[in-house]
């Protein structure tokens, strides 16, 4: 299994980070992207890009949209420097997003933009945040994504319409542990209709616990946190939605991810 999204740099995963790792190589993670969010966790995720794991472990650098506000302003050039030196790295987690209203919508656009230039000019990768910007993201890729090697939609809870738009360009739309809540009606609808060649599937460890998962430890206000061990849970609800086994889904999600990222 490939977990295409998970922030294994996160700070609420430290004193459980080396059991999160076995525990994922045990159930059966062969690779992941670890996305970072702003520049001050850049050293964190290139650290888990130098350190031996057992598993593939593909870098993103980036500026999440919830954290374009109060960056320092050489972050384009620590950026750019930072890909450099990481040549198999993405350019992730940036986006739009419609979920936190205290985020200026022109800032946010102008820090994907640069960042979009950025990854063009370097020919990397770009792993997609949209939340509730989903018609807007579109929108936005769309002009940028033929001349980029890759793009994957993270976390995708677009309409149809939306996601047609998307495989058109040639995402890749990766889904996480909404699909196994029994009331996202369009994420499932979404799984059903993707063609096996553009999808992906992700936790976005440590957040978006599934149904059914078990908690790498407990988060701020007694919530769960997820880790990559419970891809299976995504796995196993993505085959039986699609009327497939869990090896098959496993293995075109993961070659899709290689494809793309590797
Ligand atoms: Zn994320």
């Amino acid at each position: 299994m490939f977990d295409a999204h998970t922030h294994l740099q996160s700070p609420l995963l430290s004193g459980v980070l080396a059991r999160v790792i076995d525990d994922a190589a045990r159930a059966g993670v062969t690779g992941v992207c670890c996305c970072a969010t702003v520049p001050d966790d850049w050293p964190a995720v290139a650290e888990l890009a130098r350190v031996r794991l057992p598993f593939v472990l593909v870098p993103a650098f980036g500026v999440h949209p919830w954290h374009v506000q109060g960056l320092p302003s050489d972050w384009p050039g620590r950026l750019a420097a930072l890909l450099d030196a990481h040549p198999v790295a993405a350019v992730g987690e940036i986006g739009l997003d419609g979920l936190r209203d205290d985020v200026p919508a022109d800032l946010q656009d102008e820090v994907f933009l640069r960042q979009l230039d950025i990854a063009e000019r370097l020919r990397r990768p770009v792993i997609l945040h949209g939340a509730r910007a989903w018609g807007r993201l579109a929108e936005r890729i769309t002009p940028f994504a033929r001349r980029l090697p890759g793009v994957v939609v993270h976390g995708f809870s677009g309409s149809a319409e939306i996601l047609k738009q998307l495989l058109n360009v040639g995402a890749y739309v990766s889904f996480a542990g909404s699909v196994c809540n029994p009331m996202a009606a369009k994420v499932r609808a979404a799984v059903r209709d993707i063609p096996d060649s553009q999808m992906l599937i992700e936790t976005d460890t440590p957040d978006l616990f599934p149904e059914g998962g078990v908690s790498a430890a407990t988060g701020a206000n007694g919530k769960p946190l997820n880790q990559p061990a419970n891809l299976r849970r995504v796995l196993e609800e993505v085959a039986r939605l699609r009327n497939a086994t869990p090896e098959a889904i496993s293995d075109l999600t993961g070659a899709n991810a290689r494809r793309v990222l590797l």
